[in-house]
């Protein structure tokens, strides 16, 4: 059994794989390096959040961390719009939340800690040293750096995408432009807003290959950003400004916050095991959506998977524990095309959809239930989709 575990990164995947490590007895020492000096901040998230989903998988969500809670989906093309309101069509369960990104990340990791794991933030991991070893820089102590080596008998690496000493390992080859998006994203307080709505913009002026999106963010903010593939070589900050200004909501707005960072939006690796003793989780394993570039219940999967190897003492059977999510993301990677379709068919989609009215939505499946609803509704885009579904 293993008795030293070290996680790098106090992200969701990270702490969820120290709880679920720390929910068994037998679970011996448990270290998270986190090299932000405040876990979860600044937030490089939109706070979307499939509560539905979430739950269909056993993962709570804290109801402090709820800032918004959705009603209404709306998706816009150039032309088209659809709306999909979850009481109209009889989805009152329906659960969609947009989430306090900072304040849920730091209560996952309280609750690793409180269960025993030792969370040692400002602490970079910079280096791997031999098949066991890390090299770990803390803040500087008076002028003199501070560099430690740290031992471990496994690890598991939740540091985010591309970020860590670790990529050297298993990007061969390395991530394609076209299977990473570049993100932008305000925070705002504007006017009129509807805090119970989150809209999805799609089209060549507004984000081409990509899409932005208007999440509530509680009291009168909102969240806007967009993502487009990084083979556009575009800069995303010239689409939010275009965006920003055309949206008369915004009018008397008062920018609070801009982060950008790149996403992976291809399928996860072919493996998460790396050396016998390192395991890839969250986004650090491609782990997010590739569709919708959602990843926060991705890595809390993954981690909890990772804990679930070590603990069977079985680390090469981990690829087997996240098989499942790899077939969703499968699908899901293969619609991500759609966004790449003329205005002409994305106005066709959004129109097809305002008539989509399913019994039931099967949570994390609702791409592919709305996917096979076009294809059967329109055998001129048939084509396309098929290429795309099958
Ligand atoms: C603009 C944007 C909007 C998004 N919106 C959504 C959304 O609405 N819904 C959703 O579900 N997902 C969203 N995502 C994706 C989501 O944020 C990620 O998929 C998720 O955070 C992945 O969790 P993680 O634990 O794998 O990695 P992270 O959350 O990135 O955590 C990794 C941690 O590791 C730390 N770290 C990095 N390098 C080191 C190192 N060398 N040493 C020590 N620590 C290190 C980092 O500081 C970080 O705290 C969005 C992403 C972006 C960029």
């Amino acid at each position: 059994m293993y008795e030293k575990i070290v996680i790098v990164g106090c992200g969701p995947a990270g702490s969820s794989a120290a709880i679920r490590l720390l929910e068994s007895d037998v679970t011996k020492e448990v270290t998270i390096y986190e090299k932000r000096k405040q876990i979860g901040f600044p937030p490089r998230c939109a706070g979307g959040f499939h509560g539905s989903r979430a739950e269909a998988h056993g993962i709570a969500i804290p109801e402090e961390v709820i800032k918004a809670r959705i009603k209404k989906l709306v998706f816009k093309a150039p032309h088209q719009t659809a709306e999909f309101n979850f009481s109209e069509l009889g989805f009152d369960d329906l659960k969609y939340y947009s989430i306090d990104r900072t304040m849920f990340d730091q209560i996952l990791a309280k609750k690793a800690e409180s269960m025993g794991a030792e969370i040692e933030t400002n602490v970079e991991v910079w280096g791997l040293r031999g098949s066991q070893g890390l090299e770990v820089w803390g803040p500087p102590v008076g002028t003199s750096p501070n560099v430690r080596q740290v031992e471990f008998d496994v690890l598991i690496a939740a540091a985010g995408f591309k970020e860590g000493p670790f990529s050297d390992l298993f990007e061969v080859p390395p991530t394609e432009d076209k299977e990473m998006a570049t993100c932008l994203q305000y925070v705002m307080r504007v006017k009129n807003y509807p805090q119970d709505t989150m809209t999805f913009i799609f089209g060549k002026e507004v984000a081409p290959g990509g899409y932005a999106w208007i999440f509530p963010a509680g009291d009168r903010d909102v969240r806007v950003g967009l993502g487009i593939p990084m083979s556009m070589r575009s800069n995303p900050g010239t689409y939010l400004d275009a965006l920003v200004e055309r949206m008369w909501w915004t009018k008397g707005r008062n920018f609070k916050e801009c982060i950008g960072r790149i996403l992976p939006t291809t399928k996860p690796l072919k493996t998460g095991v790396v050396r016998d003793n390192i395991i890839l989780a969250g986004d650090q394993l491609h782990a997010t959506d590739p569709l919708t570039g959602g990843g926060i219940i991705p890595a809390i999967l993954t981690g909890r998977a990772a804990a679930d190897a070590i603990l069977t003492g079985n680390v090469r059977g981990y690829d087997q524990l996240w098989k499942p999510l790899l077939e969703e993301n499968k699908t899901r990677y293969r619609a991500k095309k759609l966004f790449a379709m003329s205005d002409r068919k994305l106005d066709r989609l959004v129109e097809l959809f305002s008539q989509f009215r399913p019994k039931e939505l099967k949570p994390g499946e609702e791409v592919r239930q709305l996917l096979k609803f076009i294809a059967r509704k329109d055998p001129l885009l048939l084509a396309s989709l098929v290429r795309i579904l099958l």
